[in-house]
């Protein structure tokens, strides 16, 4: 059931908003005021229901998950909220009767861009799909006062500009002061006897107030809207008044900047830690601010905290979390007097870990010194779980010093989380069946053998809500014309489509709403960027993060081989194409930049020359974000997954263009896998080495992309482009690092994520994508099954999984 709020209810309460909250009519009010009207009338629907089911959820006392991410990359929240309410129709007629028009106001709000990639979205996808199936669940972050840095293309290069996303308020957040918690840093430790034994006294250390903010998230019909708890550091005095009467007020204020920095920024790294203590900082903040809260909670609630894990399960999103183990071991300990197999035992039971990745340069590890002077206590825990955990594998491997320490938590001075995860929680998931198997027989291999019960994959999904609803329109008014809305809450109702695939009509309309959507883009990219582009070409997108791994330098070796044909011989009939990139670089990752700047070098070259500018066009989309997916994806026709296998663990975007009827052109990576699978080789173009090809040309390094070079003069005169002057830029050395990077290679191996390799292949699946595609009849049936195919690759459906086989939540409903 939808809310019932009438429409002349729904206007009475913007407008009332806007009088009591800014003192202005309608036509004294600016948009932003209108925004602001409009999304506080719906939160108020939101919190009633919110603040109702969290009682009820105490009444009926509920097992509760906290989801633990150092990232939730929500974007905006209006339009969802009011079609997850079911109000959206009605407020699109309420505001055309008032004059205003929705596309406009919702353009007021910004996007929470608390996440870098796909690992963000996956926790805010998730949240949605928890509250739909009315489970009872936590999100808990950093309110990160900047969010993943705004790009833009200046001069033919990423400049990054600062996300100040709270600047004009939120109205979706709701303050909680009287929850704040204190965490504690530095400091050192003494041991004092007592009566009751021994006792950890934590002395001189300072102290960060965490200040919870929750943000409501309403799922589709939901009776169990999701909390996300942002924790914002202050400092615990915000004057230091002994400097202040002294006149030196810089140092007045200086704890309270260092307070304060904690939260200031999202690291704007994927895939990639560093080990900064910073970041180290951030991820005891906000785990020990919710370790300490969930506690507190317990306590009031139930009072005996042997019955926690009745009560609460926690969901490790990769390793950024990893804290809230040792945290608790201390809280119990330490504050509450428990012992150490006592509260070990407890946190076996409540804690579990999502793997992401299988990178090396990915997996958090924290250098041992730095890592006891921050944190002397939560340093002193881990040893001893670490020597309890190696004491434990001597038994089973006595003498075999070497493999125990590859798979001891502490070991060449550096503390490995990943390890302490898989040694201390109930179950480890990889995010798709591939990635779920790599783990197991490679990664943690090991660890596999000890702990065979643990592991699990469970494929990423991602939610119907946004990704259809919201993003696609009038897509989803045509699947509900045929099959009515039953798929939006339950998403096996999605595979009633296939029924429509010999329906003509069906599928002239599917291919209608498609051309829309392009035209929809088309108008987009005028207006923001001044970029033209022509609907009736292919649209070809490859839209991430910008790593080596995702391959963009393939598909633009690619681009540059279609240049070279035409250039070769200008009869030769090449398809119209328009290559549409859109992928931020981490602003310390040199190599991704410069292929950014390859992309724009590219697209001057082939947009300009006479020969190229009406059949292949290069356009770069600044600023990849939740925002501007949610536009580029429904206009897309080819959907480029083309990761080097093994190396993406699920991907979630090749599931968001699948859905909006994309056909995949890709590699056997990730979740490839699983779509070629649901859609069958003829409805997916696969190409490229396989994951096994790979792992055995590693092992032996037998791969020599020289060899690729030499033999393939296609590929050879594509990469000559890099660096004959061809590509007209400043400095005329610019692509030479790429053109090196492949051949030579310099620290590491030569094309370390074998394009050479692949590119024979890859050239030819784009022939074959590309005559399915003039092939009007194959295409729009192929294109709608991808999206007939893709209820599986619903969250609901992954929430499902993890319920069953590590949660075991109950929904509200089943105990009223
Ligand atoms: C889904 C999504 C991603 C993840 O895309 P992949 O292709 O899986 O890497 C990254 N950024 C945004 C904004 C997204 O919506």
């Amino acid at each position: 059931m939808g809310y019932d709020l009438s429409k002349e209810e729904i206007k009475e309460k913007i407008l009332g908003k806007l009088k009591r909250n800014f003192g202005k009519t309608l036509e004294e009010a600016t948009q932003d005021q209108i925004y602001k009207s409009c999304a506080l009338s719906i939160r108020d629907v939101i919190v009633e229901k919110w603040t109702d089911a969290n009682k009820q959820m105490l009444n009926q006392g509920l097992k509760r998950l906290y989801y633990l991410s150092a990232e939730f990359l929500m974007g905006r929240a209006l339009v969802n909220n009011m079609i997850n309410l079911h109000l959206l129709k009605d407020y699109q007629e309420v505001l055309t009767d008032l004059g205003l028009n929705l596309e406009n106001i919702e353009e007021q709000e910004r996007d929470a861009g608390l996440g870098n990639g796909g690992l963000g979205r996956l926790a805010a996808c998730f949240l949605d799909s928890l509250s739909t199936l009315d489970f009872p669940v936590t999100g808990c972050s950093i309110r990160y006062e900047f969010g993943l840095f705004k790009q833009r293309i200046l001069d033919g290069e990423q400049v990054e500009v600062d996300d100040n996303w709270l600047e004009a308020g939120n109205v979706w957040e709701i303050a909680r002061p009287e929850e704040q918690v204190e965490v504690k840093y530095g400091g050192e430790l003494e041991e004092v006897w007592t009566e009751r034994g021994l006792k950890i006294n934590h002395k001189n250390y300072y102290s960060v107030l965490a200040i919870p903010y929750d943000y409501p998230v309403m799922g589709y019909m939901s009776e169990m809207p999701a909390t996300l708890r942002l924790w914002s550091a202050r400092a615990k005095t915000e004057l230091d008044m002994h400097y202040f009467n002294r006149g030196d007020y810089s140092k007045a204020m200086q704890e309270r900047e260092l307070a304060e920095v904690i939260s200031k920024v999202l690291y704007p790294e994927d895939n990639h830690e560093q080990g900064r203590q910073l970041r180290l900082k951030q991820f005891y903040f906000f785990t020990s601010a919710t370790m300490q809260h969930i506690v507190r909670k317990h306590k009031a609630n139930y009072g005996d905290l042997h019955t926690l894990p009745n009560y609460f399960t926690v969901q490790i999103n990769d390793t950024h979390p990893t804290l809230a183990i040792p945290e608790l071991m201390r809280i119990l300990m330490d504050e509450e007097g428990m012992g150490w197999d006592e509260a070990f035992d407890i946190c076996s039971r409540i804690f579990n870990y999502t793997n992401h990745t299988i990178m090396a340069e990915a997996l958090e590890r924290w250098e041992e010194d730095m890592f006891k002077a921050l944190l002397p206590r939560i340093y002193e825990i881990i040893k001893v779980i670490n020597d309890k955990f190696c004491d434990s594998l001597w038994k089973i491997y006595p003498g075999e010093w070497d493999k125990i320490s590859k798979m001891a938590i502490i070991s060449y001075h550096e503390i490995r989380m990943a390890n302490l995860c898989i040694a201390v929680c109930n179950k480890v998931n990889g995010v798709s069946k591939l990635h779920g198997e790599i783990i197991k027989s490679r990664t943690f291999r090991d660890f596999y053998i000890v702990f065979p019960d643990k592991f699990l994959g469970i494929t990423n999904g991602i939610t119907p809500r946004r990704w259809l609803a919201k993003a696609n329109q009038p897509l989803t008014k045509l699947l509900c014309d045929h099959i009515g809305d039953g798929f939006l809450k339950d998403y096996k109702e999605m595979d009633r489509i296939e029924d429509l695939l010999d329906n003509q009509k069906f599928l002239d309309d599917f291919m209608e709403v498609k051309h829309q959507n392009k035209i929809h883009l088309r108008d987009h990219l005028k207006k923001t960027q001044g970029i033209e582009i022509n609907e009736n070409t292919i649209f070809d997108v490859h839209a991430k993060r910008l790593h080596e791994y995702k391959r963009q330098l393939l598909k633009v070796l690619h681009i540059l081989h279609l240049y070279n044909l035409k250039k070769e011989n200008p009869q030769v009939h090449i398809e119209p194409c328009t290559f549409l990139f859109a992928a931020k670089a981490s602003p310390g990752y040199v190599r991704a930049k410069n292929i950014i700047r390859l992309i724009l070098a590219v697209a001057d070259l082939v947009n300009n020359d006479p020969d190229t500018k009406d059949i292949l066009r290069v356009v770069f989309i600044e600023n990849y974000s939740v925002s501007e997916a949610e536009i580029l994806i429904p206009a897309t026709d080819i959907s480029e997954q083309i990761s080097t296998a093994g190396l993406e663990a699920s991907g979630t975007g090749n599931m968001k263009f699948m859905m909006n009827g994309a056909v995949t052109l890709g590699t056997m990576d990730g979740a490839n896998v699983e779509i070629y699978e649901a859609v069958g080789d003829d409805n997916i173009f696969i190409f490229g080495a396989t994951e096994q090809e790979i792992s055995r040309m590693e092992r032996f390094g037998t791969y020599k992309p020289g060899l690729y070079y030499e033999q393939n003069t296609d590929l050879r005169l594509a990469l000559n482009r890099l660096i004959d002057g061809s590509l007209h830029v400043a400095n005329d050395r610019q692509f030479s690092d790429l053109y090196h990077s492949l051949l030579f290679g310099e620290m590491q191996r030569a094309d370390q994520y074998y394009l050479l390799y692949d590119f024979a292949s890859y050239t030819q699946a784009y022939e074959q994508i590309v005559s399915a595609y003039v092939d009007k009849e194959r295409w729009k049936r192929m294109a709608a099954m991808n999206t007939a195919k893709s209820g599986r690759f619903s969250s609901d459906r992954t929430i499902n999984e993890y319920n069953e086989l590590i949660w075991h939540l109950r929904k509200m409903s089943e105990r009223k």
